[in-house]
């Protein structure tokens, strides 16, 4: 109960919002079960500063239920919630709406960083600031990647150890936060919160085939379809147990991992190119390396070169991370005490010079 009212006072402490209080700005997405703009606050009092305002379909219910409880037990993994409610369309007869409103985090997503000729270097200067005129170079760029991946996947196991998959992690749904300069996840559109039993039957036809690991379903198709809430909350550890749900978002970052490392796998085709020649040899990296690295460009070698430092930690983590069996790859916290972080990416870096 102490947590219920908790929750209720911090609610009503939290401003809130109606439909006519927002200025719509540039627009920043528009998927199949949303539009997002960039907003200006018109209440004089509003502290909030820059929002972004997300105008979703009949999923926006969940997607408020995930960010509120994003909000009170792993705030730090993703963008900052504010507000959401529910509003009827603006076209006559059509479904109510649901609006979510966060603070802006800033103007890049990962996928717009990793598609710069600059990158990892125009990462490098976002965390750290003014940086000094390094030597670049493959122990550089490798320490900017660990700092990066080590930040998603800090995130991850907070959404993770929260009991939510989020299912749809890739480079698009990974923002820069610029006020507290890390990497943070967005859109919960997709995600699934296994302790509860919310969002439960698994939505696969909302899965971005770029990203989604090959098990079709994140839930074993035996288990039964959504059970009563209470019952959920008591099965649903050891359904965690026996599916390991959360592995599936272990994929998707492995590739991430993969495109960081590998610049010909960071556009869509490239990264098509490459799933198809990793199912080629049934999702087994080891095998698929062996198939390129006789025929490598010096792109594809420069990459390898990259992961194969201090003995190929980094080779290591990307081969635990994307497996054909979930049960097989790393969870997000053994992940994180892989010893591909031991020299703690570009903070170490920055002190040693
Ligand atoms: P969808 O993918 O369903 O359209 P997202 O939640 O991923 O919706 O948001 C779409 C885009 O809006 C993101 O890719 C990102 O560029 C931008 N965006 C979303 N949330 C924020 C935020 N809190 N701060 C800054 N930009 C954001
Ligand atoms: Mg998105």
């Amino acid at each position: 109960w102490d947590m219920f009212v908790l929750a209720f006072v911090e609610r009503l402490f939290r401003p809130t919002y109606k439909k006519d209080d927002f200025v719509l700005g540039k627009k920043l997405g528009e998927g199949a079960f949303g539009v997002v703009n960039r907003v200006s606050s018109k209440k004089s009092n509003s502290k909030e500063g820059d929002l972004v305002l997300k105008r979703a379909t009949e999923y926006g219910a969940v997607e408020i239920w995930m960010n509120e409880r994003v909000r009170r037990a792993c705030a730090n993994s993703c963008a900052d919630f504010v507000y959401g409610f529910r509003e009827k369309s603006s076209k006559k007869g059509a479904e109510a709406e649901y609006w979510l409103i966060w603070r802006f985090e800033g103007e890049s997503t990962l996928a717009e960083l990793i598609q710069s000729k600059e990158f990892p270097y125009n990462v490098e200067s976002m965390i750290l600031g003014e940086v000094q005129d390094l030597p670049k170079g493959l122990e550089r760029e490798n320490r900017i990647i660990q700092t990066v991946l080590r930040q998603l996947l800090f995130a991850l196991d907070g959404l993770h150890s929260t009991g939510i998959v989020h299912r749809d992690i890739k480079p698009q749904n990974v923002i820069f936060s610029e006020g507290s300069r890390t990497f943070k996840i967005i859109d919960l559109g997709a995600a699934a919160d296994l302790r509860v039993g919310i969002n439960y039957i698994p939505k696969e036809f909302l899965l971005d085939p770029r990203y989604a690991a090959p098990e079709q379903y994140i839930m074993s198709t035996q288990t039964p379809s959504a059970p009563s809430a209470p019952v959920a909350a008591a099965l649903s550890p050891v359904l965690w147990q026996l599916n390991l749900p959360d592995r599936f978002d272990i994929y998707s970052t492995g590739l991430i991992l993969l495109q960081m490392a590998f610049p010909s796998f960071r556009s869509d085709s490239g990264l098509i190119q490459f799933n198809r020649q990793l199912k080629r040899c049934d999702y087994d990296l080891v095998a698929w390396r062996k198939s390129v690295e006789p025929r490598a460009n010096s792109d594809l070698r420069r990459g390898f070169e990259l992961l194969d430092l201090d003995g190929g930690i980094g080779w290591e983590l990307l081969t635990s991370m994307v497996r054909y069996k979930a049960r097989q790859r790393v969870s997000a916290k053994a992940a994180l005490a892989h010893p591909y972080f031991d020299k703690e990416g570009l903070l170490a870096l920055s002190i040693m010079q």
